[in-house]
């Protein structure tokens, strides 16, 4: 059974070198003393930003750190082998939380979902049918409030969660902006994901000057998926009643000391709710989730972009890519094929 395990905490930007190919054996049956366990097979490991979290040993954080020589733990799309626990059974499949390894023990009582419906790729269940998908999901249309007609702008816009969140709010008819880190993202943006505007955030100078050239009358709602400069820059620009989701701040999490934040005294004055969520609190409505969205992709009104990695190998890279931008959409690392 291949692995790749965390070598050590991590302490500022993680290198590839910071985890490790190990081999072990492991018998393909649930063993008698995990009753409710699964035994599966691994498909789709998703790499996601908040893992990077799980690399350093932090106080008060909200998720465990991981176990450094165990194997890292993700979302994945895997298949099950062996079934102790009576709703699974094997070839099912299932998403939910399992190892970076070819084989994984699950415990049923984690976040494990059997999957229904197989008519979409199934790496979509790390995605836009997965975490990231129910994040974007709930996160504009719970936390933003949105009303058709307003003025939305998405950062990291053409990643795993930032593409829907655009698809989503022009689906209710929103005017919507995204920024991006490459002229190709940018393109996707305007051109594949049907955003009315997208900039690239690299090539500006000055953030503020460029959301209001794309905002002249100001935003209504901000997804926030960067942090540090960007938020600045989006507070000066936000109008009257305005909402700002934090669902990430990717800028600040290689950073020892993460930045200040400057402008904050803008809520005031301008009313503006800003809210952190946490897409785990959620989960409970995943069937509502999918009966909306299913139809949508199936109907070609959204679409996903993935990056796809090959071999579990790949994973580290994959991940580290998230930091520097070299994902283009939903970054996956296909250990198996179905
Ligand atoms: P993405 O697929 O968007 O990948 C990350 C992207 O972030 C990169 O491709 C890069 O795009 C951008 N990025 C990286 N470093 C920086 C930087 N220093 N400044 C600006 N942009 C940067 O990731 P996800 O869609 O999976 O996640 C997006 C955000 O949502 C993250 O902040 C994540 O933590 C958060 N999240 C929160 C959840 C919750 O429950 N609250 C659940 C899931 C995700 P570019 O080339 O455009 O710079």
């Amino acid at each position: 059974n291949k692995q790749i395990v965390l070598k050590n905490y991590v302490i500022d930007f993680p290198k590839e070198s910071d985890m490790l190919l190990k081999k072990t054996t492991i018998k393909l049956k649930v063993p008698e003393d995990s009753p409710n366990s699964i035994l599966v097979k691994n498909l789709y490991l998703s790499c996601d930003p908040y893992m990077r979290n799980r690399m350093s040993k932090r106080e008060g954080s909200y998720i465990d750190s991981f176990t450094p020589d165990s194997p890292i733990t993700g979302y994945g799309v895997a298949t099950v082998v062996d079934s102790g626990h009576p709703n699974f059974k094997k070839g099912d499949l299932v998403w939910g939380i399992t190892g970076w390894e070819e084989y994984s023990l699950i415990k049923t009582s984690e976040t494990v979902f059997k999957i229904q419906n197989m008519d979409v790729p199934l790496s979509y269940y790390t995605g836009i049918l997965g975490m990231p998908g129910i994040t974007a999901y709930f996160g504009f249309y719970e936390v933003c409030s949105p009303k058709k007609g307003e003025f939305v702008y998405v950062s990291a816009a053409s990643g795993a969660v930032g593409q829907l969140v655009g698809q989503f709010a022009k689906l209710l008819g929103c005017y919507v902006v995204g920024s991006a880190g490459s002229k190709e993202k940018v393109n996707l943006l305007k051109n594949k994901f049907g955003f009315d505007d997208a900039f690239n955030y690299k090539e500006e100078p000055d953030l503020n000057v460029a959301l209001k050239r794309y905002f002249p009358d100001g935003i209504d709602i901000y997804f926030e998926n960067v942090g540090g400069k960007m938020l600045d820059a989006v507070l000066l620009n936000m109008r009257l009643h305005g909402r700002i989701a934090v669902c990430g701040m990717i800028s600040q999490y290689n950073m020892k000391q993460p930045e200040g934040v400057h402008n904050l005294f803008c809520l005031i004055p301008k009313r503006i709710r800003m809210e952190g969520f946490l897409v785990r609190d959620y989960y409970h409505l995943y069937p509502k989730f999918l009966e909306m969205v299913l139809p949508k992709i199936i109907e070609g009104k959204i679409t996903y972009v993935e990056d796809m990695a090959e071999g579990l190998e790949s994973a580290p890279g994959a991940l580290l890519g998230l930091f520097s931008g070299r994902n283009v959409g939903k970054q996956v690392v296909v250990v198996a094929h179905e």
